[in-house]
Parts: C-alpha cells; structure tokens; sequence
C-alpha cells in the first residue's frame, strides 16, 4: 500500500476549485507517480494536465465521470431508473463522438437551468416578489462552467432572500418546478467509452448519498446481485475510495478479481478540505493495469 496513485479528482472544469496546475504541483510535491482528472461530464482539463504530467515525469490516464441512469429490479420494485456515477479511463479525448456527447449534454444542461428559471420568475412574479435578472442568471452559468444544475439556482434563491435556505428552494419551488434532466444510460455511457478506446469502472459504490449502489442499499449481498446485473457493461470496479469501509474495500476487491474487473481508486479530490489528494492508501498494483 501507498501513496502513489490518484485516479479520481475533479478541476475547475467541474466542480473542483483547482486548476490541473495546481493539482499537478500538489502531485509532484507528494512523489505521486500516476493521477487521472475526471471531471463531471467534462474532458476539457485532460490535455492541459496530460502536458503537466509529462514535464514532470507523472503518469497520467484520461478520465472522466459520467453520469448514467441505470435500471435495476432492486430500485423500489424495479419501478424508477436510477442515476448512479461512472468513470471513464484511457479513452481516445479527441473521440468525435465523445466530444458530441459531452457537448449535446452541456447544451442541454444550459437550457434546462433556463427553463426553470423561467418558471420561477412567473412564481415570483405571481407573488409580486423579485424577478431573477438575466444578468444573475448569466452570472450563475458562468460560474458553474456549464454543470449548472438545480444547488446552483435554489443558492440563488437564498442569495436573493426569497428563500432561507436550500431546503425551502426545493420544496416551494425546485421540486415542483423541476424540469427532467437529459441522461444517457449505462448501456450507452458505456458504448461511447469503449468505442473511444476507455474502460469504464462503478465509481464509488459504497459511498452514499452521490450516485451510487450505496443510496440503493448498502448491503453488500444485494450489492454484488446488481453488479453482476452490470457486467456487460462495466470493466472495473472503484474500490479504493475515502469513505469506503475496510469491509467494502475488501469486498470490492474480492469481487472485482473474481469477476476479472479493474481495480481503480482516487481520492476525489475537489480542492476542498477533505478528500485531499494523495491521502488515501491505494496498492500499487492499481498502477500496473494501465501499463
Ligand atoms: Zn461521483
Ligand atoms: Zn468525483
């Protein structure tokens, strides 16, 4: 075990407060030998960071993380699709399809976030309370570099004091108000990952509360029921991740040699407080696999 690989870390080009600069110094500075960027639904920072890494001698893989919907029996009786994160490694990132994609869903996201405002503003307008300014809608996109999202409007919301808080936003206005996202499924975020030439891993199954197997259940019997439901689709699993259990680690990686699977990890990095890079043990042995 040791220090020397970070597979899974977000820049500005998501959201994560440091630029591929700042994570390359910080990998150089802890003798990290090999790091991926995975950005949400975004590759924009690999070749920035690709050009970093090899002025300093770092292995680097492309990455990213994609968002899937995924439908399993095991979803409230098998009823609703459910979004679960997935990460990409080792793709082609001048892939035309690829780029298309990332792009077509950018786009999307841009005009759902403006849909709601829309809506919104004839709430707002109805209870004679202040209108959100196209300028403070503007403002709002070009802070979030295209992941605009729904967190981003409900803070503007409690910017603007209509609201108190983000729990307010939603109930009396993001929930009702919401317009579906557009999102692949893992059979197609898988098609276009391995059409680019990638492997595609489960990102973070046993962390709750961000898209994973985890908000399904988190018993690992009933876990390892849908990922084998999963095995068309997927090349690997994240087992090293900073809030996975000793047992779910091993668990994973048990099972992710069983199955013939990738072992992956990283610290998912976003700049902040925790999670910071270099700071989770990952065996050396992750490295080999991408030789
Ligand atoms: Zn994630
Ligand atoms: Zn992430």
């Amino acid at each position: 075990m040791g220090n020397k690989v970070d597979l899974h870390m977000h820049t500005t080009s998501s959201d994560g407060k440091d630029t591929p600069e700042i994570i390359v110094r910080k990998a150089k500075e802890l003798g990290i030998k090999m790091i991926s960027i995975t950005d949400h639904d975004n590759i924009d920072s690999l070749e920035l960071t690709k050009k970093l890494c090899d002025q300093e001698k770092i292995k680097f893989v492309n990455g990213v993380e994609l968002s899937v919907m995924f439908n399993t029996p095991y979803y409230k009786e098998g009823k609703k699709p459910f979004e679960l994160h997935v990460l990409g490694y080792g793709f082609d990132k001048d892939d035309q399809t690829l780029h298309h994609e990332l792009k077509i869903n950018e786009e999307f996201r841009l005009k759902r976030i403006l849909k709601m405002v829309e809506k919104v503003n004839a709430v707002l307008k109805e209870n004679n309370q202040p209108l959100i300014t196209e300028s403070e809608s503007q403002e709002m996109i070009n802070k979030t570099k295209g992941a605009v999202g729904r967190p981003h409007l409900a803070q503007l919301l409690v910017d603007k004091k209509i609201v108190k808080d983000f729990n307010e936003a939603f109930n009396s206005y993001l929930v009702e108000l919401n317009v579906p996202k557009r999102i692949i499924t893992l059979e197609e975020g898988s098609k276009l990952i391995r059409k680019a030439g990638g492997k595609i891993i489960l990102a973070h199954p046993g962390n709750g509360g961000s898209h994973s197997l985890s908000d399904l259940t988190t018993d690992l019997k009933v876990q390892e029921k849908i990922i084998i439901s999963m095995l068309d689709y997927i090349d690997g699993i994240e087992c090293y991740y900073w809030t996975h259990t000793k047992e779910q680690r091993e668990f994973y990686i048990n099972f992710a040699k069983k199955n013939n699977l990738i072992i992956t990890g990283g610290t998912d990095h976003h700049g902040g407080e925790r999670e910071q890079i270099g700071q989770l043990e990952i065996d050396d042995s992750v490295m080999e696999q991408f030789d």
